[in-house]
């Protein structure tokens, strides 16, 4: 018989945090002074996925600033995702005004609102080459758009977030200011997309240099003015090819639109060989295991430098001497953050209320709503009566 041998006893098991983390929790991570972190926020297409929401990037700056670039379709839940409040998301700048990269500004302008911000949003874009096709004109009538949605808000919640606050600039400017602030200055060149009226911009602080073209055709403008940027986020549409395969586009559509009206990933590989970024990244295609060596392979022609093509949650943390890229990981269940300073209590007398006809519908049903009131008022020692009529 052989007796039993008492094994080693294994190492305790680690139970402390790991000092290097790859994988990214919003709300979770100091940014460090010297320290810009960008998220993907919308890198799809026109066409609405779930995995991609259309055109957004959140800039966030070691001194506290935030900024976003584009508000596509879809993206807004994807700024939620960050757990940022939203007092904090209050500046945007938009390339163009292409549904892909503004269609959800109603969502963070009333959403925003419903949410907790309490400050005007302030918004940053091109005029056009007539009034009607500029920024301002589109803000404006977004407004008028929602008409009942905000006066649907008013007396009910705190509604100073509702301000817009709207600056204009001439998208053919090139390499002006368009904002200077906190050590932070923002240019816009013009770009080539659709109509006149398009522009990219670019961000710098602290000796970092972000640049974005939300579309263009590649162009002289970028080939000058992003060189050399840190991180250079470039459109990179779907080939060719793949609109005729996957989205049944004719050849001469696929041609034109692919490469005409957008930059195709040969062409994306060209731009960022003449640019040289520390980072390129390129975005605005369906990013999936099978698109994704296609346009892998069109880029490489001509492009060898360091590269991320772009999905929904990607991170960059950008300092002088790194550039990390993580995907973070999202908490679906998220509610809003508090906001950053006191609400004011909703002023009743600003309410609209309803017409004579309606109101008389309502069932107060108070057997069932003053234990609810009573209640509420016992556990937070307030004092709230439910409406009499
Ligand atoms: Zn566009
Ligand atoms: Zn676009």
């Amino acid at each position: 018989m052989i007796a039993a041998t008492k094994p080693d006893r294994p190492p305790p098991s680690p139970v402390k945090a790991l000092a290097e983390r790859d994988v990214f929790f919003p709300g979770t991570e100091d940014l460090g002074p010297d320290e810009m972190r960008v998220t993907a926020c919308g890198t799809g297409m026109p066409n609405a996925r779930p995995k991609q929401a259309a055109a957004c990037w959140l800039v966030e700056l070691g001194n506290g600033d935030k900024f976003i670039f584009d508000i596509g379709t879809g993206s807004a839940e994807r700024l939620s995702a960050m757990k940022i409040p939203y007092d904090y998301l209050d500046k945007v700048f938009l390339g163009h005004l292409h549904s892909d990269h503004f269609g959800d500004m109603d969502a963070l302008w009333v959403g925003g609102v419903v949410g907790n911000r309490l400050r005007p949003l302030r918004i940053w874009g091109p005029a056009g080459h007539e009034p009607e096709y500029g920024t301002a004109y589109a803000i404006e009538h977004m407004e008028k758009m929602l008409t009942w949605d905000k006066g649907s808000r008013l007396g009910n919640v705190d509604i100073r977030g509702l301000e817009l606050d709207v600056h204009e600039f001439d998208y053919k400017a090139v390499n002006e200011p368009i904002y200077q602030d906190n050590g932070v200055t923002i240019r816009s060149i013009p770009a080539i997309h659709a109509l006149d009226g398009s522009v990219s911009f670019l961000l710098e602080w602290n000796g970092l240099k972000f640049a974005y073209s939300s579309d263009t055709f590649p162009n002289k403008w970028w080939r000058e003015y992003a060189a050399g940027s840190d991180i250079a986020i470039h459109e990179c549409f779907a080939s060719p090819e793949l609109l005729i395969q996957k989205q049944k586009f004719t050849p001469q559509t696929a041609l034109n639109v692919g490469t005409q009206v957008h930059t195709s990933p040969a062409q994306f590989g060209k731009v960022m060989s003449e640019i040289k970024p520390r980072m390129a990244v390129g975005y605005h295609f369906f990013n999936d295991f099978d698109t994704r060596p296609v346009v892998l392979a069109d880029i490489r022609k001509s492009y060898d430098g360091p590269l991320a093509l772009a999905v929904d949650y990607m991170v960059f943390n950008v300092t002088q001497e790194d550039i990390k890229v993580r995907m973070a990981a999202i908490d679906e269940d998220i509610w809003p953050q508090p906001a950053t300073q006191a609400k004011l209590p909703p002023d009743f007398s600003q309410q609209i209320g309803f017409s004579q006809e309606i109101i008389s519908g309502r069932l107060p049903y108070p057997e069932v709503v003053q234990d609810i009131y009573d209640d509420i008022n016992k556990r937070y020692g307030t004092n709230v009566e439910p409406p009499t009529k």
